[in-house]
């Protein structure tokens, strides 16, 4: 077996101890003699699987009490729809949306179909190179909620504080960077997150939301309200049943490895293994302003499209993968989720030193 260093956006790049535990278990889950794909949803053994997912990632997060974690399907994108189905004219007939980067943009369309949106600031003009400033006085008229993506993957930004909303829950899309550092739930009326980057295999999508937020429209088709997953354990119709025991063991593992607060520690570390390197580069140059650099996805480029070629070509036979940019910006983009090695990412920084020796 040879494993390269995979730095795809999503699906990406899983812990190795959690690939080999789902591989010894695969044809017979602790003596039951079936795989988890192979039983029903309704039983004890899985029932316990779905229950020690939740408990882990409540520890994880530190979620209050008053929060529901649902388990559903349909991807972030889905949500772009559940949100605003939910919440939007709840009460104010208006939701906020800081649009910072397409899947933002994407999230505001949608909310439109439902419902009044303000979009108080976005950074399109500027290629989205940086997460839009905001003010409390943009928010001074009620609404039901303010939706921000907290880290945008394409683009490589990440909200270093959180607007000041005056009180208006904050919806946020945080798919690739859940659990990448420490936050604080009850800042956020809503948290979702697409299980592909940083917590297991696509197919599951995970919804932290507010108890108090659940249930207040009426006629939601079923599958769409949040009030039928919360009141049926996430079991209104058969979950995602592999995925969620896949992120359970990638839950398992992240507590095993000092939980949030030490992957936070490493993820800064890796981070700024990259971004050093690239302040002081002479061929290659960060996208993102200063200020708003993820910690998960690093995007560069040479300022030569046939360049930037070379590199991903060249570095893929080093083992060095999945580096070239998304195709709406090109150019090329580390992700470097929680089970990114500081191993792989000082293969890729040593990589860049010698391509740019080698390039000048
Ligand atoms: C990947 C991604 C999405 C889209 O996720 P799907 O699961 O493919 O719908 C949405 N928002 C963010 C921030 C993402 O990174």
């Amino acid at each position: 077996m040879k494993r390269v260093y995979n730095f795809a956006a999503g699906p990406s790049t899983l812990p190795l101890p959690v690939l080999e535990q789902a591989a010894a278990e695969m044809c017979d889950y602790r003596g039951t003699g079936m795989s988890v794909m192979e039983m029903s949803h309704r039983s004890k053994v899985y029932q316990d699987i779905i229950d020690e997912a939740e408990a882990c990632l409540r520890e994880l997060m530190g979620i209050p009490e008053n929060y529901k974690v649902l388990f559903l399907q349909g991807g972030a994108s889905l949500q772009f729809d559940m949100v605003p189905m939910n919440l939007l004219g709840a009460e104010h007939d208006l939701a906020y949306y800081i649009v910072s980067g397409s899947f933002a943009k994407k999230a505001a369309a949608e909310a439109k179909r439902f419902g009044n949106v303000i979009i108080p600031a976005s950074s399109q003009e500027y290629k989205f190179s940086f997460i839009p400033e905001t003010t409390p006085e943009m928010f001074k008229t009620l609404a039901d909620y303010v939706h921000i993506t907290s880290n945008n993957t394409i683009y490589g930004t990440r909200y270093a504080k959180l607007p000041e909303t005056g009180g208006i829950p904050i919806v946020s899309d945080m798919s690739s960077c859940i659990l990448s550092e420490q936050i604080d739930v009850s800042d956020y009326g809503l948290i979702y997150a697409g299980a592909q980057k940083n917590i297991g295999p696509a197919g599951l999508t995970i919804v932290i939301v507010r108890e108090d937020l659940i249930g207040r429209k009426e006629d939601i088709p079923p599958m769409l309200d949040y009030k039928v997953y919360a009141e049926n354990g996430s079991m209104y119709n058969t979950p995602p049943t592999y995925g969620i025991y896949l992120a359970g063991l990638v839950f398992k593992n992240l507590k095993e490895n000092g939980g949030v607060a030490a992957m936070e520690e490493r993820n800064k570390k890796k981070a700024a293994l990259l971004y050093d390197y690239l302040d002081q580069s002479r061929l290659f140059k960060g996208c993102a302003r200063k200020d708003s650099r993820s910690l998960m996805n690093v995007t560069f480029v040479t300022g030569n499209e046939e360049l930037d070629k070379k590199f991903c070509a060249e570095a893929a036979e080093q083992g060095i993968v999945n580096i070239k940019g998304h195709r709406s910006v090109g150019g090329m983009r580390a992700s470097i989720y929680n089970a990114m090695s500081m191993e792989g990412v000082q293969a890729l920084a040593d990589f860049m030193e010698k391509f740019e020796k080698e390039n000048q």
